[in-house]
């Protein structure tokens, strides 16, 4: 069964009930994710959905210590690159894991980041 390919704005609002969605490209098979207007291997455009897992290790990281205002109150905290157990890589910010333990490889699983009416990505243990 193939979903239509989906938007950021429908990529949130899945997000937002902890569904994470990439889109993989029909012509070549590339995953993307976020989604986005066109296959970066190939230039194509015709994308479905496709549900991940959610899980995946942390590739590389960054602790910001000094944050936007709207973030001021929960610095520091760390952002990370995760890369997915099906292959592509997702950026986000990691929570639940003091900064000590956060490395590269540690284990995560996808959780979304509700506030208010804003959606982001995070990333919480695994
Ligand atoms: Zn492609």
């Amino acid at each position: 069964m193939t979903e239509p390919a989906i938007t950021l704005q429908t990529f949130f609002e899945r997000a937002r009930d902890g569904r994470l969605t990439a889109v993989r490209c029909r012509k070549c098979g590339e995953l993307a994710i976020p989604p986005r207007q066109f296959c970066p291997a190939c230039g194509e455009r015709a994308w479905e959905a496709v549900r991940l897992s959610g899980e995946g290790a942390i590739e590389s990281f960054t602790v910001i210590r000094v944050a936007p205002r709207a973030h001021a109150a929960d610095a520091p905290y760390a952002i990370a690159v995760v890369k997915l157990t099906e292959g592509v890589s997702l950026l986000g910010r990691i929570v639940d894991i003091s900064l000590e333990k956060i490395a590269i490889g540690v284990p995560v699983r996808f959780r979304p980041l509700v506030r208010g009416s804003q959606t982001a990505v995070g990333f919480g243990p695994a």
